[in-house]
């Protein structure tokens, strides 16, 4: 790859970002100084303005899943932009995007495009208080589901209405233990009355990715069941890369709902909610309100299409599976070298490492204790070497191409 950034470089950039960007550009990558400023990204390569030419260990935080730039994908969101830009309105690519999803992932009857996943996890918590009458949900330690957590943490309650709606959310919910089936019966048949959705990352991949213990969604689908509870699953990070279908086909456990988002649609920003019809379909019926002007443009259902096309001609699943494995023991290694004690989880399409005890993890609240000081130390001697790495120790190693690029570049550290 070649710059064309001649107009700047990092240092101008960061005077710049300082004034008129509070916190600065990549202000959730803070921890790899000096700052990054990325030109462009081509597969598994960024370019920054600098020149530097970097492999990203972050894939754009999992929605490049498919590597940066994929030229089908931006061929045809560039055709999509070709046909005007008309917000608010139907097209037939929308029609199609919403099929090849309910294609894709086998269960799901009907889908919403949107924006973001947030906006897609609300809709689906909304969905679930409209369908049980009840107000409260159940959610697990150290799961992700959006930046509406912080706003709703600041709003505190609310009444009903819109975000107000949302705001008890938090204040009003029971937080249970992950992969602990006992202490979710204890929570539901303490509250299960109350409680109109559980919500879960079927795979914890936000504080550090460890999969469901065997048999776990299957008894938390039965626990659902059991109190008349809709189980929706976040898949915004785990669908379309730990499988097609996400973790319900991975596990082999339907959700009644599910959201999605990052590698759905080749790096571009579209999120989905997708459920059972009986659900979904009081969407529209003026019991549950669910728009936004850029929801389900002909951009997002083109990438959606086109990124769904690739998986299916070429799916990357195996084929990751096997270079995580060569990738883990590169990363093990690195760690040695360094002083550095580098723990990983191996899941195969989303792997983590991160830093403290070598042991291997079991229990995932340890997970979350990172010696954040070691870490930043670490990530900037990897930039240093055209690694790039960043926030909390986190990597995702996902691309459908470029992770021999990444195992040869760890050599090289
Ligand atoms: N849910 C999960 C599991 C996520 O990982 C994320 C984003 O990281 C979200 C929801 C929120 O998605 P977005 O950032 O697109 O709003």
């Amino acid at each position: 790859m070649t710059s064309t950034a001649s107009w700047a470089n990092s240092a101008v950039l960061t005077e710049r970002a300082r004034v008129t960007i509070p916190g600065g550009v990549n202000s959730n990558i803070r921890l790899a100084a000096p700052p990054v400023f990325f030109e462009r990204g081509r597969g598994a390569r960024l370019l920054d303005v600098d020149g530097n030419d970097y492999v990203d260990y972050l894939l754009g935080q999992g929605p490049n899943f498919l590597g940066h730039a994929t030229e089908a994908v931006t061929e045809a969101v560039t055709a999509a932009v070709g046909r005007g830009m008309v917000y608010g309105a139907q097209s037939p690519l929308e029609v199609e995007a919403a099929e090849r999803i309910v294609a894709a992932l086998g269960w799901a009857e009907m889908v919403r495009l949107s924006m973001t996943g947030t906006e897609a996890v609300q809709a689906a918590l909304r969905l679930a208080r409209a369908a049980t009458g009840r107000h409260r949900f159940v959610r697990f330690e150290g799961h992700y589901h959006g930046w509406l957590d912080n706003v709703l943490v600041a709003a505190g309650g609310g009444a009903p209405g819109s975000l107000g709606q949302l705001a008890s959310h938090l204040t009003d919910s029971v937080l249970v233990p992950w992969n602990d089936a006992d202490a979710l019966a204890d929570a539901l048949n303490a509250h299960g009355d109350t409680i109109a959705a559980v919500i879960m990352e079927p795979v914890m991949i936000n504080t550090g990715s460890m999969e469901p213990v065997d048999g776990y969604l299957a008894r938390v689908r039965q626990l659902c069941d059991e109190h008349g509870i809709v189980l929706i699953f976040d898949e915004v990070i785990s669908g379309f890369r730990i499988a097609p279908g996400g973790a319900a086909q991975r596990y082999g456990v339907a959700p009644d709902l599910a959201t999605y988002g990052k590698a759905m649609a080749g790096g571009w920003p579209v999120a989905a909610l997708a459920g059972r019809a009986e659900l979904m379909s009081r969407f529209g019926t003026g019991e549950v309100n669910h728009s936004g002007t850029f929801n389900g443009s002909v951009m997002a259902a083109a990438a959606v299409i086109a990124t769904l096309d690739i998986l299916a001609a070429d799916p990357p699943y195996e084929r990751i599976s096997e270079h995580g494995a060569a990738l883990k023991a590169g990363l093990v290694d690195l760690g040695e070298r360094h002083g550095v004690p580098l723990r990983t989880q191996g899941l195969p399409m989303a792997f983590h490492a991160s830093f403290g005890s070598p042991e291997p993890v079991t229990d995932y609240r340890s997970l979350q204790r990172l010696d954040l000081a070691s870490y930043s130390e670490f990530a900037a001697m990897l930039a240093r070497y055209g690694v790039w790495v960043a926030r909390r120790g986190i990597w995702y190693v996902s691309a459908a191409h470029g992770e021999r690029e990444l195992t040869d570049t760890l050599e090289r550290v």
